[in-house]
């Protein structure tokens, strides 16, 4: 058999070398005949830049799983990887066994798939790190990492940020990634894989760090709500804090900005902070629920109440931030949070405004959520129940000190 050249415009281009290991599929060309080269275009950020990919197809499809297991392997620095990938589909072509029983092949690309993951956690890790330093700019040694981590850093930060490598920088204005000078969706940089690793609820238990719990927060797919919000809203806030608020779920600008209680109600309750001495940096203010839940109405985005189902599912990253942050007073923000926390219904009017040993070291509050205050329909509640909530927070003032 003569051997086959095959073409990649750069060494992340997944969408043609799943080209070419498709064509070589559907004309039985064997991985170990197959030359893989990189041509660069001249102009390397130029807008024309374009691939000549085969056209013949392999009709074979690859499951999900499995294929999201490939593009994440697809950038790990492993010499030989196009080649070890390509047999690997080859294998998944030919033995159906081998979607449930891992042959060599497939745990190498595991163990790939593990390395690229490990190391786009250590990108996310330090870009969350700098984003808390108020830094947002970075500067790293792997152009694979960040291209696998283009979008979970997106999730990380909602501002402008950029990350500089020694082949090219990524950028983002806020909304839109870009990489060099180029657009990231223009012909050369399109079908660009990433790595995500759903994390395990024993990488959770296991955390001793902040910033890797935040890091590995955008991969969660453990309920569905991550699917149609635009990114994890993480806690924020000194792990030191003796004081943490757990609120029920980011709204409508908490998920555009990724950051939580910076809408409506957080203006509420920084403003209540405020008046009874308390810094809002140097709480932990979070959520039980990390993702936005919302019903489209026209282009409207309508609250809806997290379930008890994406309650549980959140339950995990909620209990990381409490182990890790170890605060002296839990403020529970609204009945989604005393229920996450508490484990139980919770009657808001009954339970209210006295302490509730929650550990040794901590002591809990339940109180009404902000946006409550919000909602109350005439002025005289509205002051009188103000007033309420600030009692509250004047008690896990006073809870801190004892
Ligand atoms: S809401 Fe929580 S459990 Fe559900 S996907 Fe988001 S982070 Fe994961």
């Amino acid at each position: 058999m003569t051997s086959y050249n095959a073409h990649l415009a750069h060494d992340a281009d997944f969408a043609g070398w799943r080209a070419h290991v498709r064509h070589c599929l559907a004309g039985a060309v064997s991985p170990e005949d197959v030359i893989w080269s990189i041509t660069a275009p001249n102009d390397l950020f130029s807008q024309s830049a374009s691939r000549s990919l085969p056209t013949g197809a392999s009709p074979f499809r690859i499951p999900r799983e499995q294929a999201r297991l490939l593009s994440g392997a697809f950038l790990a620095d492993v010499p030989d990887r196009f080649r070890q990938l390509h047999r690997f589909v080859e294998t998944l072509a030919h033995d159906s066994h081998a979607l449930h029983v891992p042959s060599e092949v497939t745990r190498d690309v595991h163990s790939m798939a593990e390395a690229a993951w490990s190391a786009g956690l250590d990108l996310r890790t330090a870009f969350s790190a700098a984003i808390r330093r108020g830094e947002t700019m970075l500067s790293w040694p792997s152009h694979l990492s960040a291209i696998g981590q283009r979008h979970a850093l997106g999730s990380l930060c909602a501002a402008s940020w950029a990350v500089t490598t020694p082949r090219f920088d990524l950028a983002c204005d806020g909304g839109e990634i870009t990489i060099g000078g180029a657009g990231a969706h223009n012909d050369y940089w399109s079908g660009l894989p990433s790595v995500t690793h759903p994390p395990t609820l024993s990488e959770l238990h296991e955390l001793q760090s902040l910033d890797v719990l935040r890091a590995m927060a955008p991969d969660c797919h453990a309920c569905d709500l991550w699917r149609p919000a635009t990114r994890t809203v993480f806690g924020e806030g000194p792990t030191e804090a003796a004081l943490m608020f757990v609120g029920e779920q980011p709204g409508d600008q908490e998920d555009l900005a990724g950051r939580p209680f910076v809408g409506p109600a957080g203006a509420v309750f920084d403003s209540a902070l405020q008046d009874v001495g308390l810094e809002r940096s140097a709480c932990y203010v979070t959520n039980a629920v990390k993702h936005f839940r919302f019903t489209q109405r026209g282009a409207r985005r309508i609250h809806a109440r997290p379930d008890t189902g994406n309650i549980q599912a959140c339950a995990p990253w909620l209990a990381a931030e409490r182990r890790l942050v170890r605060p002296r007073v839990l403020v529970m923000l609204g009945a989604t949070a005393a229920r996450a926390v508490l484990g139980r219904d919770v009657t808001i009017a009954r339970e209210r405004s006295r302490p509730h040993r929650l550990s040794e070291d901590t002591q809990g509050i339940v109180t009404t959520h902000p946006s409550y205050l919000l909602r109350l329909p005439d002025d005289a509640t509205r002051i009188r129940e103000t007033e309420r909530f600030k009692d509250d927070l004047r008690l896990a003032r006073s809870l801190m000190s004892k």
